[in-house]
């Protein structure tokens, strides 16, 4: 068993088909003998009834002998030796019944009195004759080939007495052996069947086929014979015995047994049909070993696909059985729900790094605020600081202009001081309005209107570039803010946008003007699609002096002084890139409530900043 577990599938079910067969062809083996058996029995009774019956026959034919001889011991021409009236009873009797071949009658002296055939041979050749001498009884002669005829004979010898009891001479009946096998024309045998006397030395005397052959040979007489044997003919057959009563003969008929033509043809039926019933078994256990171990080959693939980390949905396939299938099944929503397992894996850390960038660039934006908040707080110190010298500079500077007698090449200096002073002045106002700490007086107002009045300011330096402008304007809500602080944010992002677009040398130019309610807020979005921002400037877009552009065309004070004022008016300002590979800037501010006053989120950002 443990042998046979360590197996192929195919192999045991072959094994196993080959155990359940082995004692079903057994049987069918034992049984086909068993038949076999019940054949050879009925045969042989047969065979003996048979045997009873020609025996039968034979001694009625016999008898008759015995009939005519006690006749002829009392027939007085015999008791008188009387040779002329003996041969004409003798040759008249011969022809009255056909078994006998001859008959003589002899002096016990051996003188033949009377004979139908021509007597020659002398005593020799009648051996019977001096035992019927010495025994006084009926002899029965050994076989005897007839001289003239070649047909074998035995002779029934008696001897014949007077009143007296004397002796007076030996009477011999010569039967014609041959004449026998008429009695066996009257039974009716099977093909192949046979009968045969023995006389009791073991020689057939007589035979129902092929007498010319083997009459007169001498076999072996073995007792107990056996029912199935050989016979001289080399036939194997099942023979029935009977003994014959008046003379010590033995009859048998024999018939062919086992090996009959209908048992042959039976027992060829029985061979194919059990080779049929193997072959097909073995076929059928083989085809089903087959189709089960490539059907479990093509579930052990799969699981090995799965295990691989191939998770493609299973095409379902009809396999040999309800169990396979099943476990087919479990296979398919396996890999579904791993797959799905994965799948929300997947999703799960995608999410976690969405997240992650967000908290990354919100730090990176609180970091750049708390920068911006510092740099501002600078700024604002260092113009407060330079605020009073340059007020006394540009006051001297006045008085010295208003002194009479100055050379004009002195006055030129003071005039170039004067104007230097103020372009120092306007730095510094700038700068103290990055930094929130130059607050003009704020009112409620239409963004519309601002953006317009911006546009306005700018007609003719973008009508300048071949730009398609585009303005979007859905908002119907109010900030609260210094219309000129907003006007100078908004110009800003204009001159930003036209001088991106101005470095581009083919078109086409765009800019958008985007203003559209956010929730309780106003966003203004300035799109181009000019070259953007790149990567590594983006974080010091809003620095005060922070500039890409040469020097006299940008100061790089522009987006810092808009993000102070729009953090002034609790507002967000920021960039992105946009579809076109351009920059967009925007900025949000808190929409005003309905009469007219600050929301209290405006007021509280305002208050925080
Ligand atoms: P300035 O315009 O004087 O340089 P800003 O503060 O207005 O100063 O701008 C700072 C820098 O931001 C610019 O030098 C430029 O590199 C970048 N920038 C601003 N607006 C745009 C824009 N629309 N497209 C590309 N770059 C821009």
């Amino acid at each position: 068993v443990l042998v046979l577990k360590q197996q192929s599938i195919r192999r045991q079910v072959m094994v196993m088909a080959g155990l359940l067969l082995l004692p079903i062809v057994g049987g069918i083996a034992l049984s086909a003998n068993r038949a076999r058996l019940d054949r050879q029995e009925a045969v042989r009774s047969e065979t003996v009834s048979l045997a009873l019956i020609a025996a039968a026959h034979i001694d009625e034919s016999l008898k008759s002998l015995d009939v005519m001889a006690s006749n002829l011991r009392r027939h007085p021409a015999v008791l008188a030796l009387d040779t002329p009236a003996c041969n004409q009873l003798f040759a008249a009797l011969l022809r009255e019944q056909p078994l006998l071949s001859n008959v003589m009658l002899v002096h016990p002296n051996g003188a033949v009195r009377g004979s139908v055939l021509p007597a020659d041979g002398g005593e020799r050749s009648r051996p019977w004759f001096r035992e019927v001498l010495e025994t006084r009884k009926t002899a029965i002669g050994g076989f005897d080939l007839d001289a003239v005829s070649r047909k074998p004979t035995v002779t029934w010898a008696y001897p014949i007495e007077d009143a007296s009891s004397t002796l007076v001479g030996v009477l011999g009946l010569t039967v014609d052996v041959s004449r026998l096998q008429a009695v066996f024309a009257e039974i009716p045998l099977p093909d192949h069947s046979v009968v045969t006397v023995f006389d009791q030395t073991g020689r057939i005397l007589a035979r129902s086929a092929e007498q010319e052959k083997f009459v007169g040979v001498r076999t072996a007489l073995t007792t107990p014979r056996n029912a199935e044997r050989i016979d001289v003919d080399g036939m194997r057959r099942i023979n029935g015995d009977a003994s014959i009563r008046r003379a010590p003969w033995l009859l048998s008929v024999g018939m062919p047994g086992s090996v009959g033509p209908r048992f042959r043809s039976f027992r060829t039926r029985m061979i194919v049909m059990v080779l049929g019933v193997v072959a097909v078994s073995l076929w059928f256990a083989f085809w089903l070993a087959r189709i089960m171990s490539r059907d479990l080959d093509y579930l052990r693939l799969a699981a090995e696909r799965i295990a691989a980390g191939d998770l493609s949905p299973l095409l379902p396939r009809q396999l040999a059985n309800r169990e396979l299938s099943r476990l087919q099944e479990t296979f398919v929503a396996m890999a579904a729900n791993i797959s799905e397992t994965r799948n929300a894996l997947d999703r799960q850390v995608e999410q976690e790094r969405k997240m992650n960038e967000a908290l990354q660039s919100l730090q990176r934006q609180v970091v750049r605020q708390e920068r911006l908040a510092a740099v501002g707080s600078l700024a604002s110190g260092v113009a407060h600081e330079l605020n009073n010298p340059l007020q006394a500079i540009v006051g001297v500077a006045q008085l010295l202009e208003r002194r009479h007698g100055l050379p004009p090449e002195a006055l030129q200096d003071v005039a170039f001081v004067q104007k230097q002073s103020s372009r120092a002045r306007e730095v510094i106002r700038n700068l103290s309005r990055f930094s929130s700490q130059d607050l003009e007086p704020s009112v409620a107002l239409d963004l519309r209107d601002v953006v317009k009045a911006a546009l306005s300011f700018r007609q003719q330096a973008l009508e300048r570039l071949p730009v398609t402008l585009s303005v979007e304007m859905t908002t119907s809500k109010k900030v609260y803010a210094n219309f000129a602080e907003l006007e100078q944010v908004i110009v800003n992002l204009l001159i930003n946008a036209q001088q991106a677009l101005e470095t581009k040398t083919s078109g086409p130019w765009r800019i958008d003007v985007r203003l559209f309610d956010v929730g309780r807020k106003v966003r203004l979005e300035i799109l181009d699609n000019g070259a953007g921002v790149s990567p590594e400037d983006e974080p010091k877009l809003f620095q005060p002096f922070f500039t890409t552009k040469p020097v006299g065309r940008g100061a790089g004070l522009g987006l810092s002084v808009g993000y102070g004022i729009v953090h002034s008016y609790g507002g967000t300002i920021g960039y992105a890139g946009n579809e076109w590979g351009g920059a967009t800037f925007f900025f949000e501010l808190p929409a005003v409530d309905g009469d007219g006053q600050e929301s209290d989120e405006a007021v509280a950002l305002r208050t925080s900043v």
